[in-house]
């Protein structure tokens, strides 16, 4: 199984054929409110790559509380470590337009509330269950931190999507087995300008070089990049028609560390998250973008 420590919100979006323009009021086209916040949703894409994921977060008391809890649950997400906290979900307000490019503003509201207590029951309940802890920068670092080494001290496999990227202490990389940034989160990280594959393996010997077992970089259309202290191998894309790049990293972080507690080859767990991520952009929205296990099977077939 797969343990998620991370953010949960409700994504509100707005579709509209531009992005509006600071000060700027747009008529749009369509509106949605579903499951979101980088952790729920690498939960879900876990979830639904058959995983056995468990999420560790929380949610308020109000309306959107029901959307989110289903939403998991729906995706065979694991809720026994999900904890209800008076007062308003997470929520994110997210634009996109008609090519696929989006923006967002994220409130953390009630995912303020987690603790390193309900870190340590979850740790210590699940752990015996699970491979892999996944984690993001959607929560406090204090509590990102917490979580990577109490699974490190447990023997799981730390999977680290350093998204939305802020500077990290150092002393983080040697718990760190796999470290997912896309361009802009490595070029954030490392201070190197990561435009292609070269510079991405630049950037990700920057992290293992600190001790990151390894570092596999996102590159969107251009597929990935993973650098080991030994090795470095280049993933690529899954040629798709883009239409909403959101979650897309999401769905990657998500099938990739559910297939590693599946026991998939390193490599297979790649592919298998590049298919995901390929699926995820030809579909609008978050969470209900993430493709299913059957559909990723297929996609790598074809
Ligand atoms: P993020 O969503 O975090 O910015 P990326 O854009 O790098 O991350 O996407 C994650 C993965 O999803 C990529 O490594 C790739 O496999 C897949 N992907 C993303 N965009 C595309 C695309 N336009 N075409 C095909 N695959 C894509």
């Amino acid at each position: 199984g797969v343990l998620i420590v991370g953010s949960i919100n409700a994504d509100l979006t707005t579709f509209s054929s531009r992005l509006p323009a600071p000060g700027e009021t747009l008529l749009g086209d369509d509106f949605t409110l579903v499951l979101g916040g980088k952790g729920a949703n690498q939960a879900v894409a876990a979830g639904l790559a058959g995983g056995n994921a468990h999420m560790v977060g929380c949610v308020g008391t109000d309306a959107f509380s029901t959307v989110l809890t289903d939403g998991l649950r729906d995706s065979g997400v694991g809720v026994t470590h999900l904890r209800s906290v008076p007062g308003p979900s997470g929520i994110a307000h997210i634009r996109v337009d008609a090519a696929g490019e989006n923006n967002i503003v994220v409130v953390p509201l009630a995912n303020d509330a987690l603790t390193e207590e309900q870190i340590d029951a979850a740790i210590a309940d699940l752990a015996p269950h699970c491979r892999v802890l996944l984690t993001q920068l959607e929560i406090p670092w204090a509590l990102t931190q917490h979580a990577i080494r109490r699974a490190h001290d447990a023997g799981l496999t730390v999977v680290l999507d350093p998204a939305p990227a802020l500077a990290l202490d150092e002393n983080i990389w040697p718990l760190v087995d796999i470290v997912t940034p896309n361009e802009t989160e490595a070029a954030i990280l490392t201070g190197i300008p990561v435009t292609d594959a070269a510079s991405a393996v630049e950037a990700g010997r920057w992290f293992t070089s600190r001790g990151a077992s390894s570092a596999l970089i996102t590159l969107a259309a251009a597929g990935a990049v993973m650098v080991t202290a030994e090795s470095v191998e280049h993933f690529d894309a899954l040629r798709v028609n883009a239409l909403d790049t959101t979650a897309a990293g999401d769905a990657f972080a998500g099938y990739l560390g559910a297939s590693l507690a599946d026991g998939y080859e390193r490599t297979d767990a790649i592919r298998r998250a590049i298919a995901a991520g390929a699926l995820t952009v030809t579909r609008r929205g978050a969470s209900p973008s993430i493709p299913n296990s059957d559909d990723v099977a297929a996609m790598l077939e074809s």
